[in-house]
């Protein structure tokens, strides 16, 4: 499969912050994933000699047509994790960017393709609605059939699409864990604290502690978590809440874009999110909108005027900038 030689370095910027640097060396079908990958993100003109160049929230990404692609910025680390499949050296030097060994397993090589657990969230940016978690176990031999089924990035989908392949994915029956937080207990979280990625963390958690009781952990290669913070922060919310990470968990970026757990997952997450919504919806009597765009500071102001402002506690996320910009509706 893969190889990769791994080396990190560490450069001093002028500002004379240490910007760490990853390289990794990788063979013609990776650099044609991540040509693929960050098509989206090129960022010209390229330099001599590179495939291309990308900008990500993470880092700089420039690939060579040798196969050494080289990942520079705040968090290279983050990206370069994505093509690794063998465990991450780390030479002295000091980045805090970089996590502790041990904390970034990189995913073992075929995991993708091997029995494994995969989660994801939705509901986590919009104003209404609570925040739904799903695991989904899937098996190698269900891969095939899933992507027949049209189970992919639910990010490309319609909700309306997404309940269909939802549906078709439920029959083939595959185990799953689902949670919902509804609002009220999102707001008073918030309000002792927890920031919405500790909420999200124990969510995962907890539903890949569910999921585990309803199958052979044994069959199971691992959890894949769609990455949504780094992995020492997720395991720093366990252990507040005393917990801690269970075997074989690894994170990964846009997750569902490769795991048919995850897209799985990724689905029914979001079908149970549009139920919800429209839920709510129905029992204020009001089309609660997704997101939280300034259409939505409108719909608030319909809401407060018909039950007054503390019916939000129970359908939205109060804490959101929303809130305040509906002031100007009333
Ligand atoms: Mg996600």
């Amino acid at each position: 499969m893969y190889s990769f030689a791994i080396v990190y370095f560490y450069s001093k910027s002028l500002e004379g912050t240490h910007l760490s640097q990853i390289v990794l060396t990788v063979d013609q079908s990776v650099l044609t994933k991540m040509y693929t990958y960050y098509k989206s993100h090129f960022f010209e003109p390229f330099p001599a000699g590179s495939i291309f160049r990308a900008k990500t929230t993470h880092a700089v990404i420039t690939a060579y047509k040798s196969g050494k692609v080289l990942f520079q910025g705040k968090s290279p680390d983050s990206e370069a994790s994505i093509w690794q499949t063998t465990p991450q050296k780390q030479t002295k030097g000091n980045s805090s960017k970089i996590s502790k060994p041990g904390h970034t397993d990189a995913l073992p090589i075929n995991f993708l393709d091997s029995n494994h657990i995969g989660s994801d969230e939705t509901g986590t940016g919009d104003y209404f609605g609570p925040i739904t978690v799903c695991a989904a176990f899937v098996t190698h031999e269900q891969i095939a059939l899933l992507k027949e089924l049209g189970v992919e990035d639910s990010k490309n989908l319609t909700d309306v699409k997404i309940k269909a392949i939802t549906k078709d994915l439920l029959h083939v029956g595959i185990p799953y864990s689902l949670l919902t937080l509804p609002n009220d207990r999102y707001n008073q979280l918030q309000k002792q604290g927890w920031s919405q990625g500790k909420m999200k963390v124990m969510l995962h958690h907890h539903t890949h502690q569910h999921l585990l009781k309803k199958i052979n952990p044994d069959t199971s290669k691992g959890i894949l978590v769609d990455q949504f913070c780094q992995p020492y922060i997720y395991d720093r919310h366990l252990h507040s809440e005393h917990e801690s990470r269970l075997p074989n968990t690894y994170f990964l970026t846009k997750a569902e874009s490769y795991s048919t757990a995850v897209a799985a997952a990724s689905l029914i997450a979001r079908t149970r999110f549009v139920r919800e919504i429209d839920e709510l919806s129905e029992s204020v009597g009001i089309e609660l909108l997704k997101g939280a765009s300034a259409k939505v500071d409108q719909t608030i102001a319909k809401v407060i005027k018909k039950y007054g402002k503390t019916k939000l506690e129970q359908i939205a996320k109060v804490h959101f900038a929303n809130t305040d910009k509906a002031q100007k509706y009333l």
